[in-house]
């Protein structure tokens, strides 16, 4: 396994992958890696020649009063998954590898970005697409596998490759949870002892919402009213908000009558998490992209 720290030679390496006609999948994170992180892997390893892993805590997707500071970090136990894993390279650029200077250039997200975690966190996307810009630029890969875990994301990424013409193959990864229901997160590390044990309830809250779907409500308003409901009796953070919308468009429904997502998130002390399912009209769990 290759470690690159900088951009030069991550393009070096690309080229003389690309002229000996491998594919190349790609895998951005943020570190901190955990089962998650790898099942992306573990989908890429099988699908392409080679598999690059980004490692890099992206200061412009965090607002002022984000936790940029306490995301944790451990590179040397990321090194040794990602070995494990079978990554081929490892591309860890450092803040001033990745921005020298100030940003003349910024990039705007104009749909699919004010609601859910956009419409609380300001300019987040627009760090999410500007930092994908510079890697998918600098990785050149064909396929990029990205967690719905963190949907919204997709659905944005989708916007990107298609807005911006870049030849690349989104691949979307069923979220990897614990246990006990409680998506895995680099951030779960952060909840305090009695919330880790009540945050599986996200997870329950999304089932019965999906439940409602399968036993035959159509409404969204009811639909959101229950997992509401069952996260605000069950949980002791503070929702911030549950929504159901059309997926990956974001746009608002007045029925389930095709491909939607119920997501949540909620605030704990030193933590905010998130979560999801999406479903189509029988709530049957599966995802389109088109
Ligand atoms: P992060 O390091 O949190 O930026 O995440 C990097 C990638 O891993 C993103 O595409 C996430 O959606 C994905 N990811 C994070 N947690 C999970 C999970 N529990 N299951 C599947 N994918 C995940």
């Amino acid at each position: 396994m290759r470690v690159i720290r900088t951009i030069k030679e991550m393009r070096e390496h690309v080229n003389k992958l690309t002229t000996q006609g491998k594919s190349i999948g790609f895998v951005p994170t943020m570190g901190f890696l955990h089962k998650g992180h790898e099942s992306l892997i573990k989908n890429a390893r099988s699908d392409n020649d080679i598999v690059v892993v980004s490692i890099f805590v992206n200061p412009l997707q965090f607002g002022p009063n984000e936790d940029f500071d306490r995301y944790p970090k451990d590179e040397e136990h990321d090194l040794n998954v990602a070995e494990q894993a079978s990554v081929d390279i490892v591309f860890l650029p450092g803040q001033s590898e990745m921005y020298p200077n100030e940003q003349s250039i910024r990039l705007q997200v104009v749909q699919r970005t004010d609601v859910l975690c956009g419409r609380n966190r300001e300019g987040h996307f627009a760090g999410v697409g500007t930092v994908l810009t510079k890697l998918f630029n600098i990785v050149q890969p064909n396929k990029v596998y990205f967690g719905l875990k963190d949907a919204q994301q997709i659905a944005v990424v989708d916007a990107l490759i298609k807005d911006l013409s870049f030849p690349i193959e989104l691949i979307p990864v069923a979220t990897v949870r614990e246990n006990d229901g409680l998506a895995k997160s680099s951030r779960n590390v952060n909840l305090q002892q009695s919330e880790r044990e009540n945050a599986p309830f996200i997870y329950q809250g999304l089932q019965r919402g999906r439940q409602l779907v399968i036993d035959g409500e159509k409404n969204p308003d009811k639909i959101v009213e229950e997992v509401k409901h069952f996260i605000q009796n069950n949980s002791n953070g503070k929702i911030e908000y549950v929504e159901l919308l059309n997926f990956p468009e974001l746009t608002p429904v007045t029925q389930v009558s095709e491909q939607v997502i119920v997501a949540v998130a909620v605030q704990y002390k030193r933590a905010r998490l998130i979560d999801n399912l999406v479903f189509n009209s029988e709530g049957i769990v599966s995802v389109t992209i088109k």
